[in-house]
Parts: structure tokens; sequence; C-alpha cells
């Protein structure tokens, strides 16, 4: 099952999720491919990976001039497998704009390594872009990371948009996994009753798991460590297993 996680909204903890989600589906047990669909190739760094140090990045395989997808794909310290990115992919929006079939290219190169991992979860960028549009057209599932404060969920409707007209037109595979309320400071008023304000908006599906706010994850993204290395007692490793559990029982994978 291929997994995007998207949000147009910068800083909303997608990065986090995508890194700390692939490295829990891991412990469960599961084969996993981070995919970093990200110029700012934050997902590879936190892998502990330096970005302008790594060979062949996810540009290589979108440019195709890297034709074998598994050739960018590396192994990490932590039990899952990288398809890293650095600062080329930059440039990609813009480039791959005149493409025949633009929007598959993602999609396209991972039909090589079907069958491989149990689960593929894509990093986005913050934007609705053709990089993020990629990643729609190749996912079977999104999961939309908002973070817990009342002006977060602006910008939703949107993307919920963009997601319907993937799905219409170019991946009729494409779903909404859920909505992930993330650094949800639980000691605040205007949190908790955004928690429960997008509970009862939302038609879509919002995790029960919560990821509250915890020093410890920001931490563990600079030490280039998943949560569950870094500190695995700590509220961020908690609530990420959470997750994790509640993921596996939602895709009926238990
Ligand atoms: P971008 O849109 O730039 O890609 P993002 O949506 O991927 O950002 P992250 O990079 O995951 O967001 O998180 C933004 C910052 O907040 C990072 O420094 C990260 O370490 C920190 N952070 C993420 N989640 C939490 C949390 N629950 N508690 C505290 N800090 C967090
Ligand atoms: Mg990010």
């Amino acid at each position: 099952m291929r997994i995007a996680i998207a949000n147009q909204k910068g800083g909303v903890g997608k990065t986090t999720t995508a890194v700390n989600l692939a490295v829990g589906l891991k412990l469960r047990g599961k084969k996993v491919l981070l995919i970093d669909m990200d110029a700012q190739a934050n997902a590879t760094s936190h892998l502990g990976f330096n970005p302008a140090e790594v060979e062949t990045t996810i540009y290589d395989i979108l440019s195709g001039s890297e034709m074998a997808t598994k050739h960018a794909i590396i192994n990490t310290q932590f039990g899952i497998d990288l398809m890293p990115s650095n600062l080329n992919l930059a440039s990609a929006e813009t480039e791959f704009l005149d493409e025949i079939g633009r929007e598959k290219l993602l999609d396209t190169a991972l039909e090589q390594i079907k069958g491989s991992y149990d689960y593929i979860i894509i990093d986005c960028p913050p934007s609705l872009g053709l990089l993020v549009i990629n990643a729609l057209s190749a996912a079977d599932r999104v999961i939309i990371p908002v973070q817990g404060e009342y002006f977060a969920v602006e910008g939703l409707a949107k993307l919920l948009q963009i997601v319907s007209r993937v799905h219409k037109r170019v991946n009729p595979r494409l779903g909404v996994l859920g909505v992930l309320l993330t650094m949800v400071d639980q000691r605040r008023k205007l949190d908790t009753e955004m928690v429960k304000l997008v509970r009862e908006r939302l038609s879509h599906y919002v995790f029960n798991a919560v990821i509250r706010r915890n020093v410890k994850l920001a931490e563990a993204a600079r030490e280039g460590q998943p949560i569950f290395v870094y500190d695995s007692k700590s509220t961020g490793a908690e609530d990420y297993a959470a997750l994790v559990d509640e993921l596996l029982i939602q895709v009926g994978d238990v």
C-alpha cells in the first residue's frame, strides 16, 4: 500500500509523520520504503543522510536520467529503505511541465518495484504542484497532517478538491485515509477545542491518535534519528506508535 503524507501548508508535521510512521510500521514487521518528494530533503536528513552527499535521488528517477528505480533506493540503519532527495528536485516543478504523462512519472517508476514493499510512504513538499500531484497519482491513500490550532484547517478544502480531481481523472485508487492532528498542546484549551471542532466538521476520518507537541520529535529530527531510536519512552514515540496501530486496523492489516 502506498500512502502519501500531504498538506500544502508548511511545517505541519508531514516529514515527522512520514519518517516515524515508516519506521513504526517497520517495527511492526512490515517492509517499508520512504520516498522523499521534497527538495528540502528533510526526510533524507531525518534518517541520518546528508542530502548533498546522496548520489542517486528521486530527481534522477523522475527526470529519467536513471531508468532503474531500485538504483535510487538506499538501505538505512533503521531497517527501512529510502529514496532520497536533494536540491536537484527544486527545478522539477517547472522542468517536467511539458513532459508527456507528467502526472504519472512516479507511479510509472514504482511499477518496477511492485511487490517489494508492504508500505511505501511518500513525504510531500508544502505545495500543490506537480510533485504533489505525482505523489497523489501514485498513492492508494493520503494522510493529511493538520496542526492542532484553529487556523490550520484553512486550505484543507483546496487540498481535498485536488485529491478528488486526481481520483477522478488520474488515479481511481486514491482515497483519504485520514486527517491527523499534530503538535497538539493539550494544556491549551484552544487546541482541545480544535480537536473537537475538526472531528465535528470533517466528513473525512480523523485519527483517534493525536500527535502531541513534544520537543523530542524535533531533537530526533536534528539528530537524524527516528523517535523510536532517539527516545522510545517519549510521548512522541507513544503517539506515533498509537498512529501505526490505528492505521494497521484502518487498512485491515492486523
Ligand atoms: P514542510 O512543509 O516544511 O515540509 P512539514 O510539514 O514536513 O514541514 P515537519 O518538518 O515535520 O513539518 O515539522 C516542522 C517542525 O516542527 C520540525 O522542526 C519538526 O521537528 C517539528 N515538529 C514536528 N512535529 C512536532 C511535534 N509533534 N512536537 C514538536 N515539534 C514537532
Ligand atoms: Mg517536510
